[in-house]
């Protein structure tokens, strides 16, 4: 992860073009921004997907990802009981 302050910072000076436009609201890509490289099915992270993002949109992403986490851990809790009582059933 790193944070780019504006187009003159390192990142842009080995070559990258950056993004067009932001990976959660699709907006034109503005500075201060955040940038993130994860893998893909074809490549490895090293040479993975791009993410681009507003400071913002940072915190929707991540807000939403926790909540999505929750619901992950109280449906496993929900099916986890489910399963209990078919055994107790049978
Ligand atoms: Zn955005």
């Amino acid at each position: 992860m790193s944070v780019l302050y504006n187009e003159n910072c390192e990142w842009f000076q080995h070559g990258s073009k950056g993004a067009d436009f932001c990976f959660l609201c699709h907006e034109p890509m503005t500075f201060p921004c955040i940038y993130w490289v994860g893998g893909s099915p074809t490549a490895p992270v090293s040479k993975g997907s791009e993410l681009w993002l507003h400071p913002q949109c940072v915190k929707k992403l991540t807000a939403g990802l926790g909540r999505d986490l929750i619901e992950i851990h109280l449906m496993k809790d929900v099916a986890s009981a489910w399963h209990q009582s078919m055994k107790e059933a049978a």
